[in-house]
């Protein structure tokens, strides 16, 4: 069986302090305006004194079912055999479709490449050398988990098992391969609530 490689961010080990994105910069050399991954810091929520914090993992949700590839009009975004989302740089004409197509509002211009970007699991970079994404790798809290969800002896597999986890935006049918652990804390942002709910 081929491999369905996802991702799991656990909101409740994440504390936003933003190693992640800084290693996805340092590993992908992104330029300063833009970036492949945010971790968004939202509220407080409750009460003083017992105020916290949500942390919400902006990135590409690696969607089974992408926008972003179906807008394409060269083929330049599409799906591997490894089943991600990627991009022939050599094919992006530099039409943004796929950043307008884009639900997730996680695809960009590259502006020195002039290419469209976004997160692609470290494919190239990581994976091809059998090592974990970089952001996965630099997070102190290993709030991060990175896996093949098809075998069932797999940490994400035994996560998504055994913890609740919801996705973004899945009335939209793009299927995306990045999995949330809720923070038990509660807490919200508008968007992700609306977006949960099938209302956008
Ligand atoms: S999140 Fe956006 S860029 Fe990533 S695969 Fe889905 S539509 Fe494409
Ligand atoms: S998987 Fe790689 S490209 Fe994607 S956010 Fe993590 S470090 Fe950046
Ligand atoms: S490195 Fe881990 S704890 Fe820090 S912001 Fe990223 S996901 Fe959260």
């Amino acid at each position: 069986m081929s491999k369905r490689l996802i991702m799991i961010h656990d909101e409740n080990k994440c504390i936003g302090c933003q190693a992640c994105n800084i290693a996805c910069r340092s590993e992908n050399g992104t330029p300063d305006e833009v970036t492949r991954l945010q971790v968004r810091v939202e509220g407080p929520f409750g009460d003083a004194p017992n105020l916290h914090f949500k942390y919400n993992r902006v990135s590409c949700q690696q969607c089974e079912d992408a926008p972003c590839v179906k807008v394409c009009p060269t083929g330049a975004a599409y799906v591997g055999e490894d089943g991600l989302v990627s991009i022939k740089a050599e094919k992006c004409v530099g039409c943004m479709y796929c950043v307008a197509a884009c639900p997730y509002k996680v695809r960009f211009m590259n502006p020195e490449t002039k290419v469209a970007d976004k997160c692609n699991f470290c494919k190239e970079t990581r994976l091809a050398k059998g090592e974990l994404p970089a952001c996965v790798t630099a997070c102190p809290t290993d709030a991060l988990i990175f896996g093949d969800a098809n075998d069932p002896s797999s940490e994400v597999v035994k996560i998504l098992n055994t913890k609740p986890s919801y996705q973004d935006k899945t009335h939209l049918g793009t299927k995306p391969r990045l999995y949330r652990i809720p923070t038990k804390r509660g807490g919200s942002s508008h968007e992700q609530y609306l977006g949960r709910y099938g209302a956008i």
